[in-house]
């Protein structure tokens, strides 16, 4: 069973690239039998955003991807804040002292400002030149146990190289491998584990939660290939067991281009207040670089659940939102069909949407209009806004019809009526339907056995039909108007019509 988690930092919400992180990694875990952690990293204080926090929980909940361990349920290797964790980073920082793979640096940010400045000038990397690796321990400890203010480094000589179970150990992929090699050659330069301020570096925090959390595999961003090398290093220099890592490929558009606020990766709340549904979020987001061998590329987070495997494409994964269009129809339906509480919620939001409208037909019951719509119209679904302007007609009574106009030419009647006369009274004998038969199976049966005279007034009396009840808008079929508006309504509409 693999022990996963997500580590976000509060320093922004939670958007689509990171919530498949939390999504692959939380798959993983329920896939194999194992837990799903939340943690949060948030070391760095200056760069938090007031509420963050909440937010990315109720995103995160929203979507439905629960946490085994973590803030709010806490666990057995709490706590799960990073901030409430700096003594133990602390303890394994002087244990590397103390083991030699880390020393104390005294510089001040004036000398490494210099350095930086005179390395840059000399066309060198930039990087740290080890200038306090040979203060002597008991230098080092007197001169910190006397309040000078220091970092603690970590003496890293040669980076190992490791196996990533998306980029492989030399990676395959022409994009990844350049990115990879560049990886490899990297100089670190003795990076800092503990700030001056006693606080841990993200490189540190993360390695010592890693393995203190019993994590078996990390899945995150490519961002953060190119330090993994240097965290491989860490947990050598601890003599610790490193969980497996897979890096996920960036997001980008159609165009190549990193997502970003201006291009849909925007954060979570934005979809969920534009009325995307939970479970089309989760299957847009998994669509995102994992492959599968399914039939259907439609999966609910259950369905995910069963079938996840580590199956991840290296390339820059193109995020197309036609995709999402097309899941949000295809969950739209099936949650219709289940009728469970996801239904109820949709329900109630386009309630409150129309509602929100206002100039509703008097004595309406939104709320049957809607769910009733919502058997038949479903497919089409995308959100409640777009909903409502194609079926608004079935909720205001203020249709502004345009005078009728016939459509065909020839109704092959014989007697010289009024085609508009005999259209009227084949729709009033539809209205004699009593009140307790009103419903999709009577229309029908009555539309099919009605004797046309031809094929196009049949077609016109739909058409005649549609313009009555609904001022000429499409929508569901003909029977299913009818009984979504009601006998009533029906009756109402078609005598309106006529005068
Ligand atoms: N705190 C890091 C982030 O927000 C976590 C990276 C990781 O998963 O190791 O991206």
């Amino acid at each position: 069973p693999a022990r996963t988690r997500f580590a976000p930092s509060p320093t922004g919400y939670l958007h689509l690239g990171s919530l498949r992180t939390a999504l692959f990694n939380y798959l993983l875990a329920k896939r194999t039998g194992g837990q799903f952690l939340l943690r949060l990293e948030d070391t760095d204080q200056k760069r938090t955003i007031p509420g963050a926090e909440e937010r990315l929980y109720s995103d995160l909940q929203w979507a439905g991807l629960q946490w085994d361990e973590g803030p709010i349920v806490s666990g057995p290797y709490g706590p799960y804040r990073q901030s409430e964790r700096t003594a133990l980073y602390n303890k394994h920082a002087n244990d590397l002292v103390h083991s030699g793979h880390a020393y104390r640096c005294f510089c001040s940010a004036e000398r490494l400002d210099t350095l930086a400045r005179q390395r840059n000038q000399a066309g060198l990397p930039l990087g740290y030149d080890r200038h306090c690796v040979d203060i002597s321990t008991e230098e080092a400890e007197e001169r910190a146990a006397n309040g000078e203010a220091h970092v603690v480094r970590l003496k890293a000589d040669e980076y190992p190289k490791f196996k990533d179970f998306v980029f492989g150990t030399t990676g395959q992929n022409q994009d990844g491998q350049k990115k990879y090699l560049k990886t490899m050659n990297r100089v670190y330069d003795d990076p800092i584990l503990l700030k001056s301020d006693g606080n841990p570096t993200y490189h540190l925090a993360n390695v010592v939660d890693d393995h203190h959390m019993k994590i078996t595999h990390v899945i995150r961003g490519t961002e953060w290939l190119a330090s993994t090398p240097m965290h491989v290093a860490l947990y050598n220099a601890f003599n610790w067991k490193p969980p497996q890592f897979g890096h996920v490929p960036l997001l980008v558009d159609q165009n190549g281009q990193k997502l970003s606020k201006r291009n849909s990766n925007i954060d979570i709340s934005f979809y969920r207040d534009s009325g995307i549904l939970p479970s089309t979020l989760l299957n847009y987001a998994a669509l995102l670089g994992w492959s599968h061998n399914q039939k259907s590329e439609v999966f609910s987070l259950r369905d995910m659940e069963e079938i996840f495997t580590l199956k991840i494409t290296k390339g820059n994964t193109i995020v197309s939102p036609e995709k999402m269009w097309f899941l949000q129809k295809a969950h739209t339906k099936r949650c219709v069909a289940d009728n469970g509480p996801e239904f109820q919620k949709l329900v109630d939001d386009v309630t409150k949407a129309a509602k929100e409208r206002g100039n509703i037909t008097d004595n309406l019951s939104v709320n049957d209009t809607v769910k009733s719509l919502l058997r038949y119209d479903g497919g089409h679904f995308t959100t409640p806004a777009e909903f409502l302007d194609r079926n608004w007609s079935f909720f205001t009574s203020s249709l502004n019809r345009a005078p009728y106009t016939l459509t065909q030419p020839d109704l092959g009647l014989e007697d010289p009526v009024s085609p508009l006369a005999a259209l009227q009274t084949v729709a009033t004998i539809l209205t004699l339907v009593p009140e307790s038969h009103w419903n999709v199976e009577t229309h029908r049966a009555n539309l099919d056995c009605i004797p046309y005279t031809s094929k196009a007034f049949k077609k016109e009396l739909y058409h005649y039909l549609r313009w009555a009840l609904l001022g000429g808008a499409s929508g569901p079929g003909m029977p299913q108007i009818m009984e979504v508006l009601g006998r009533d309504e029906t009756v109402r509409r078609l005598t309106e019509a006529t005068q």
